[in-house]
């Protein structure tokens, strides 16, 4: 093995990816030459500070399953080793850079999975946030008013899209006026209804096209429960109990703009 292949395998020798022969070529090398050696300290040394240092997230039930599926996916659609070319050497580099394909592309998916979730969260945090200001400042409502014919126009006058608008007193959730807000770096549609002493903030904006969010959550003691239909993302927060509030923003999803 020369520098340039050691150097090749190097980062997959010190994850402790390369195979049996990798690992034994690459071994005898770094004890020949002081360039690859130092090179190799250098990654093991980032290793351990990333380790120690990057902080960590413990993810949800359904990111993992999200990136098991997605680890299936890839190794499903990877290419299979094709037997027999006779050059042994040329078989392991390019298997090498294969290997290295699939894992960069498996660490972009991996990636935007867990950014997908962030943002996910993060707009979570945003809403229970600008819910929790609405409230005790006293401003939930900008335009008061049960009729979906006064709401929506407010609204959608003050956006660059239109949210469905329904009044549903009758299911004993009456809508009591809407707002703007700023979730995202972006204004969105604030739709307030009551359940009983409950207040609920509805928050409704396009569908972003991203992977589906969490469901159902409580953060500082508010739920948080989501849906999408109309082609549109639902986030509803409240002090109200979780199986109202995700029963609610389902009918939403569902029915808030049949005509
Ligand atoms: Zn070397």
């Amino acid at each position: 093995m020369n520098c340039a292949d050691s150097k090749a395998l190097l980062s997959a020798y010190a994850d402790g990816e390369t195979s049996m022969l990798q690992g034994h070529l690459i071994r005898r090398h770094l004890e020949a030459c002081p360039d690859c050696a130092a090179a190799h300290e250098d990654l093991r040394a980032l290793r351990a500070r990333i380790h120690a240092e990057a902080p960590r997230y413990a993810a949800p039930p359904e990111l993992r399953a999200r990136v098991l599926a997605t680890l299936d996916a890839v190794r499903a659609s990877a290419p299979r080793a094709r037997p027999g070319p006779k050059n042994e050497r040329w078989r392991w580099l390019s298997g090498g850079a294969l290997a290295g394909c699939a894992a960069t592309v498996l660490a972009w998916v991996v990636g935007s999975a867990v950014l997908d979730w962030r943002t996910s969260e993060d707009m979570a945090v945003e809403a229970v946030s600008s819910h929790v200001r609405a409230t005790l400042g006293n401003h939930l409502i900008q335009v008061a008013s049960s009729d979906q014919h006064t709401v929506k126009p407010w609204l959608s006058a003050r956006l660059d899209y239109s949210p469905p608008v329904r009044d549903f007193a009758q299911d004993g959730f009456p809508l009591i006026g809407g707002r703007i807000d700023y979730l995202d770096r972006r204004p969105i549609a604030t739709l307030v209804y009551r359940f009983r002493e409950h207040n609920i903030d509805v928050y409704v904006r396009p569908e972003t096209g991203r992977a589906s969010p969490t469901a159902l959550r409580t953060l500082h003691g508010f739920n948080v429960a989501r849906a999408t239909g109309f082609a549109m993302d639902w986030l509803a927060v409240s002090d109200a109990s979780a199986d109202v509030l995700q029963a609610f923003v389902q009918k939403l999803a569902q029915e808030a703009g049949l005509p």
